[in-house]
């Protein structure tokens, strides 16, 4: 059996980039993010509810999903983005379920950004939180995904707060150090999770 380590954090905060730390080093990530891609583009039964749902507005001109609109078009509507949350959900868990139980190593990593909102909190043996105070989140979103400040700001709000993700982790990264800094504290997690492995890996949940 398998030890989780959820690793959750809101937008821009350095999920990509600390998981990216953890594969280096030889460590098995299942990321919600990929799983999400991958049923809009190929689980047809899926993507036609979308494209029935939001019509040509989030299409691509070869009538695939372009993801950047669809999640423009749901964080401008709670209830469209809940909707699509629930859409995907319970297919993005089966699917982590699957993977989770093919890995061989004592422990693996869950990159799961809604880990909150989706009260999952329960189905993980342990939670790494990437926090950045949210100036620095802003700034990095937009910098990254070429929006403004006030879409940043809006997708943060509409995601769990900083207290309530610092509330519910056991680890914390702050991501504001210099890369070989927090390169240097995944190293060092790896350890500590892999002896929490050795230790509890009876009581994995998911
Ligand atoms: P999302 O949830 O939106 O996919 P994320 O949490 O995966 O985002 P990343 O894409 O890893 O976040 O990081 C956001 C941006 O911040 C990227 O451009 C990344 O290169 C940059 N970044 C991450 N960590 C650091 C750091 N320690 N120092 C400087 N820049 C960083």
């Amino acid at each position: 059996m398998t030890y989780i380590v959820a690793l959750t954090g809101g937008i821009g905060s350095g999920k990509t980039t600390i998981s990216n730390g953890f594969k280096k080093i030889g460590v098995n990530i299942i990321d919600t993010d990929i799983i999400a891609k991958n049923i809009i583009q190929y689980n047809s039964k899926i993507s036609n509810i979308i494209k029935k749902k939001f019509g040509k507005e989030i299409l691509n001109t070869d009538n695939s999903i372009n993801r950047i609109l669809l999640r423009k078009k749901v964080f401008n509507n709670k209830h469209d983005r809940l909707w699509l949350e629930n859409l995907l959900y319970p297919d993005i868990f089966q699917e982590s379920k699957k993977q989770i139980k093919l890995i061989e190593s004592n422990w693996c990593l869950w990159v799961v950004p809604l880990l909150v909102e989706k009260k999952l909190e329960k189905k993980v043996n342990r939670i790494l939180l990437v926090d950045l105070p949210i100036q620095h989140q802003i700034k990095r979103t937009v910098k990254r995904d070429q929006i403004s400040v006030q879409e940043a700001k809006k997708i943060i709000s509409l995601q769990a707060t900083r207290k309530e993700r610092i509330s519910i982790a056991d680890d914390i990264i702050l991501n504001t150090k210099k890369i070989e800094k927090i390169h240097k504290h995944i190293y060092y997690l790896n350890f500590f999770y892999s002896y929490l492995a050795r230790k509890y890996s009876q009581q994995t949940t998911i």
